[in-house]
């Protein structure tokens, strides 16, 4: 019997750290999207391509909306990631809200709101039931978020422990509509290998530096060279201050060559070859709140 293939764009929307980018990697199979323990991790919108046998879910993930958001601590950084966030439910199919199991609170019920206005259908994935401590609060939680609102399907998944995937792959296909595969199946995402550097260099920064030092931090892929079997990659750590370079090399450049060599490790798993990876730090006063400056490293349309 043949079914016929599902394909679609479906966001991934949920406040910051419930596991939007964990979803997203876990569903391609892939690290596409970089993650940490830290709010406002992801700061671009990014597709991430799921493909399987039924379909392909052309996965949406957006930085979380904003707190901040419109009033005047919002930096230039701050109104881009929002701008990201609201531009993914454009011509999306459908969409996930990602909420943590066992929380709920008014931020999941404006993104509910936004949703059902935009007329997508909404997937509840309720993330992270991994750590739940008493499982027998899943069936009441899941009934009471429930209660009064419309979902196509309700999932209680661990995104980090690759549990419940399958079910809500399923439903969420079923959403979409029939049409072949929209990209070839080994396609992971639509973004460079080059931006994809930039990102596991910002990973390790998020991952690495402590406070608020790694909001003040970005990076830029200067050279991307493919030498035979090898890649040679050169990226600039942009800090806004030199007290903030400092503290990025670390005592004897020891916490500097711990980020390259933890995103070296990562880049070379994710695109199947060596990388020779090279890092400096730069200063760039006041970047995050200079359009000028984010439009130069990549924040742009
Ligand atoms: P995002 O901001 O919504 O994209 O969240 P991330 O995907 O960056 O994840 C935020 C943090 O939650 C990271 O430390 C993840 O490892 C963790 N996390 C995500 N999903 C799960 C899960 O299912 N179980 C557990 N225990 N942790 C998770
Ligand atoms: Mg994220």
């Amino acid at each position: 019997m043949d079914t016929p293939q599902r394909a679609g764009h479906v966001a991934v929307i949920g406040r910051p750290n419930v596991g939007k980018s964990t979803l997203t990697n876990a569903l391609v199979g892939a690290k596409v999207s970089i993650v940490s323990p830290r709010p406002q991790t992801t700061r671009h919108r990014l597709l991430g391509i799921a493909s399987f046998p039924q379909g392909q879910i052309l996965l949406v993930d957006t930085p979380g909306l904003h707190r901040d958001q419109g009033k005047s601590t919002a930096t230039a950084m701050h109104r881009w990631m929002n701008r990201a966030a609201r531009g993914s439910l454009e011509g999306v199919d459908a969409a996930m809200l990602v909420v943590r199991a066992g929380q709920w609170d008014e931020a999941d019920t404006f993104a509910y709101q936004a949703l059902r206005q935009a007329k997508v259908p909404v997937v509840l994935v309720v993330n992270q039931v991994d750590r739940l401590k008493d499982k027998t609060a899943l069936l009441p939680y899941l009934a009471q978020v429930s209660e009064g609102r419309e979902f196509a399907a309700v999932h209680p998944v661990s995104a980090l422990k690759r549990k419940g995937l399958e079910p809500l792959v399923n439903d969420v296909l079923a959403l979409l509509p029939e049409q072949a595969p929209l990209y070839a199946e080994d396609e992971i995402t639509d973004k460079s290998q080059r931006f994809l550097a930039g990102e596991l260099v910002r990973e390790q920064l998020m991952r690495q530096l402590g406070e608020e030092l790694p909001y003040a931090t970005t990076v830029e892929i200067e050279r991307f060279v493919v030498d035979g079997a090898l890649l040679r990659i050169g990226a600039v750590i942009w800090v806004e201050r030199d007290g903030q370079k400092a503290i990025v090399i670390g005592k004897g450049g020891e916490r500097l060559r711990e980020i390259g060599a933890k995103a070296r490790q990562q880049m070379e798993q994710l695109f199947g070859a060596k990388v020779f990876l090279e890092t400096w730090v730069r200063v760039r006063e006041g970047w995050s709140d200079d359009e000028a400056a984010l439009r130069a490293f990549g924040y742009h349309d």
